[in-house]
């Protein structure tokens, strides 16, 4: 790749959990060429972060740990895959056999696990099971996948869906999402369960409460590429400064709680929508989701709440 684009200076962006390969995989780069390797120090959260300023000075730009979601002429992504012992993963398939209620399922994972879905569906289908692994929406770039910010691929016609992977947050939101039964295979704490909402919407309630009564918001936006939605955010500017409210529009990269100096009640994230929900308690005000917010400005907060997803066509074009 490096030698057939003929690059002399290559560019590495890394997540954190990764960051500890980067020295390694530069030493041995340069070792190997006559070649410049820059690391990239910002943040790499997911498919949709790329290092748009590192990019402008290389030749080409790895990006580790995250599939691909943008086509990019530059920009080559290197997916990370979780490798499963599949004695380990044939015994939970036998155990989620218990929990399965309908004969009708959809498949769906995170980017890590993807590899397995086919698997997963032959052990069913095996044991009369039909199973769909659905190609989601344009965000999704692998059938069966769902981030933090698209559940579209559990968004099938079947009741009840198997979600591979570990963590909350996904199939927390493929619930809510969808609305459907939704049991999580979790490979490495080897455990199967039904997902249940109430906690985190408990949770989210509780933060909506506090935002009532506010005066003055800031509507947060993300320059990174895949994270911006820029055309909610102003739209979300004008009706809240319409209808007579402090509001100010405050552009960054990284939504962190400190570099936010600003003296407004509450915060409106159009970032990733993980923000609000998995940082709140970080942030000292009330940071709402798009549509939560949508709630209080309309006044009409009913308990069908909706999660904050991000469609290819909600993206500012920034590049
Ligand atoms: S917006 Fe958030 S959930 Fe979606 S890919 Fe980026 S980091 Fe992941």
């Amino acid at each position: 790749m490096i030698d057939g684009k003929k690059a002399k200076v290559v560019g590495l962006q890394f997540p954190d959990g990764l960051v500890r390969f980067s020295q390694d995989v530069k030493d041995r780069l340069e070792d190997e060429r006559d070649i410049l390797v820059i690391l990239s120090g910002n943040s790499s959260f997911g498919s949709c972060d790329i290092d748009l300023d590192l990019l402008k000075r290389v030749d080409i730009l790895f990006h580790f740990g995250h599939t691909r979601m943008f086509e990019i002429d530059k920009v080559e992504y290197i997916p990370v895959k979780i490798i499963l012992d599949e004695g380990i993963l044939d015994d939970l398939l036998k155990k989620s056999l218990f929990y399965i209620v309908s004969d009708k399922i959809s498949l769906v994972t995170t980017p890590q696990y993807i590899d397995y879905l086919e698997y997963v569906r032959d052990f069913y289908e095996h044991n009369g099971i039909t199973c769909s692994i659905s190609k989601g929406d344009s965000r999704i770039k692998g059938s069966g996948m769902v981030l933090g910010c698209n559940f579209s691929a559990a968004k099938g016609f079947e009741e009840e869906v198997i979600f591979l992977g570990s963590g909350s947050f996904h199939p927390i939101g493929i619930k809510i999402a969808t609305q459907k039964r939704v049991i999580r295979i979790d490979p490495l704490m080897q455990d199967i369960e039904e997902i249940t909402v109430e906690k985190l919407l408990k949770q989210r309630y509780a933060v909506i409460s506090k935002a009532m009564g506010f005066k003055s918001v800031g509507i947060l936006v993300s320059s990174k590429i895949g994270q911006n939605r820029f055309d909610l955010a102003q739209k979300l500017y004008k009706e809240t400064l319409g209808k007579g409210y402090k509001t100010y529009l405050i552009y960054t990269n990284l939504i962190r709680p400190e570099s936010i100096g600003l003296k407004v009640d509450i915060l409106v994230n159009t970032a990733c929508p993980r923000i609000a929900i998995d940082d709140y308690v970080s942030f000292n005000k009330p940071i709402l989701t798009p549509i939560e917010f949508d709630m209080i400005l309309q006044d009409k907060i009913t308990d069908e709440y909706k999660m904050d997803e991000i469609r290819m066509e909600d993206i500012y074009p920034i590049f």
